[in-house]
């Protein structure tokens, strides 16, 4: 078993497990800075708008009254806890905002991905139990579409701005819910006692865990607070080594998962810098962006790097000189693409995360004075971790492979009403509670003599493309439902812009297909899966035609073997 190396600081004092994360973010009492206080905590990137940081609070407070009384809620009482509400939208500079406000009336916030289809948003909204939407208009027609099969009326559903869109519809908007918060009187203290904390849901993620479809995670207030503490406290070390308090940081991965939510939003406001909000990825933007702002530190997907290589003549033209950190999570960075793009800024320094949506959500990181291309770096305050070998047992070797198993305060209750993906994914010895990440990592010691965490594969059944999930069960239930499908399996296969792409394997159903030929039959089955999935789960990564698709004598698809297959098959091209 292992914990954070001695150089990082022991957390200042225990995460609070009786406040929300509002209160915990804003309040200089749990140790936000002081310096915080100048810095306008949400600015758009696209349109230079910014609520300063007497605003943000103040917006907080004016949505929550507005909510409560539009949704007919005792704002004092605060919502029951089977309230549920989702935000589908892009990143704009409400999105934290309406965040905090829904929980300061005791509501529970499920983040769907802007980039979701009306099945994938249906899906999440009943496995969650929503009963209201936050979204914009460009997202409204899906929205509607999934809401209606959820009972969610019209009333329900709210419509937050979105930059160069007016909001011509009926529905209300957050802006008018803020408006009526104005004259309300303000609420009273919530004062949860000890514990509340971590008996409340903050968030309802979805996650497929280790296999399956995806599952909701529940997250408490306590697991975000106890993140956001270990990891503003493991970035102490390198902000008083970097002599800076604050900084302007990029606000450009999606709130809706919760690396962007957690690591990036949250931390930020709760460090006192400013988020820089982009709605989406291009890279005009991007640079833009960095080059108004003077941005000090980026958060990205791998995919973002490869997009700066592969734009390397735009990138130098900008002026990124502000610049100082480039981090990355979600998925491997390969010391490779790591090396190119230092070649490009040899100032910048380059690190890496690891974390899980159950872990809520970052494991361990590289800090700006200990880095190690291709590493995730090491584990942050307050977490510990083994590693476990294929036979059970307990590996204390460097560089041998084995499971990663965490032990952390932010870990998650659990999936809500799935026992069954508790017991897979959770569990206890002698020390405790640990999380199984079916991640393979080894230990390698650094350059500087740390240990560092490697991940070196994936056990686990995902696949994950520009850092998204995507189950490979959910796609496979979904061809099964072609008819020229009589059975599948899909993995993921590399690719070099998103990391990895979904590859199916595919038994045709004789009577379904007709007089069509193989490269018909794959042009139509693709467009099937484009006419119903976000489009991250596309097939972009390709369909093959088998006679059978490996399976356990249990029935459990070999999805190793066509992996092991493809790799033999790639590798000899
Ligand atoms: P999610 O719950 O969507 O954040 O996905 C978590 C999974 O993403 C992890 O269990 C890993 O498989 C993968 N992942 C996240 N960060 C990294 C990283 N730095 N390197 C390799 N895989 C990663």
């Amino acid at each position: 078993m292992f914990s954070a190396p001695a150089w990082v600081p022991d957390l200042p004092f225990e995460p609070p497990n009786n406040i929300t994360i509002g209160e915990f973010i804003w309040s200089s009492k749990h140790g936000r800075r002081p310096a915080a206080t100048s810095r306008s905590p949400f600015t758009c990137g696209l349109t230079g708008k910014s609520f300063t940081v007497t605003q943000a609070p103040q917006r907080i407070n004016f949505l929550a009254r507005g909510l409560a009384q539009v949704l007919k809620v005792e704002p004092n009482k605060g919502l029951s806890l089977d309230k549920v509400i989702a935000i589908f939208s892009p990143n704009t500079i409400d999105y934290i905002p309406l965040i905090l406000g829904i929980h300061r009336i005791g509501g529970i916030v499920t983040p769907a991905s802007a980039s979701h289809s009306p099945s994938e948003l249906e899906y999440q909204l009943k496995k969650t139990g929503a009963t209201a939407i936050f979204t914009c208009v460009p997202l409204l027609s899906t929205a509607k579409k999934a809401a209606e099969q959820c009972g969610i009326t019209h009333d329900k559903i709210f419509i937050m701005d979105f930059p160069g869109v007016v909001n011509t519809t009926s529905h209300i908007s957050l802006e008018k819910l803020v408006s009526i918060g104005e004259e309300l009187p303000d609420l009273e203290a919530l004062n949860w006692p000890k514990g509340e904390g971590a008996r409340r849901a903050a968030f309802i993620c979805m996650s497929s865990g280790t296999s399956g479809l995806p599952k909701a995670c529940v997250i408490s207030h306590y697991n975000v607070i106890a993140n956001v503490l270990a990891t503003a406290t493991y970035e102490k070390g390198a902000r008083s080594h970097f002599k800076f308090g604050t900084q302007v940081t990029l606000g450009l991965l999606p709130m809706s998962h919760i690396y962007g939510l957690v690591t990036v939003a949250l931390c930020a406001t709760y460090q006192g810098d400013e988020l820089i909000v982009l709605p989406k990825f291009t890279i005009d933007t991007f640079l833009d962006a960095i080059q108004r702002f003077k941005i000090r530190r980026l958060y990205v997907a791998p995919p973002i790097i490869i997009q700066m290589l592969w734009n390397r003549d735009n990138c130098l033209k900008h002026d990124l000189s502000s610049v100082a950190s480039i981090h990355t999570g979600g998925a491997p960075l390969y010391a490779e693409t790591a090396e190119q793009l230092l070649k490009m800024y040899p100032n910048w320094h380059l690190g890496q995360g690891y974390g899980m949506t159950e872990t809520a959500t970052l494991i361990c990181t590289t800090s700006e004075h200990d880095i190690y291309l291709g590493s995730s770096g090491s584990l942050l305050p307050g977490i510990r971790a083994k590693v476990i070998g294929s036979d059970g047992k307990e590996i204390f070797t460097y560089e041998t492979p084995g499971e990663l198993f965490v032990q952390s305060p932010s870990i998650i209750p659990g999936y809500l009403g799935n026992g069954r993906a508790d017991e897979e994914t959770f569990v206890w010895d002698d020390d405790g509670r640990w999380i199984k990440t079916g991640d393979e990592v080894v230990i390698r010691k650094g350059p500087s003599g740390n240990e560092h965490i490697v991940i070196v594969d994936r056990i686990k059944e995902l696949i994950k493309v520009k850092g998204f999930q995507v189950p490979p069960a959910e796609l496979e239930a979904h061809l099964l439902t072609h008819v020229a499908v009589q059975d599948c399996a899909v993995i993921p296969v590399p690719d070099e812009s998103a990391g990895e792409r979904p590859k199916a394997f595919i038994v045709k159903k004789p009577s379904g297909v007709g007089s069509v030929d193989d490269e018909e039959l794959a042009r139509q089955i693709s467009l099937y899966v484009q006419n119903h999935k976000a489009s991250h789960k596309w097939l972009k990564g390709g369909i093959e035609f088998v006679n059978e698709v490996p399976k356990s004598p249990s029935g459990k698809i070999l999805r190793r073997v066509l992996m092991d297959l493809e790799r033999k098959r790639r590798a000899r091209e």
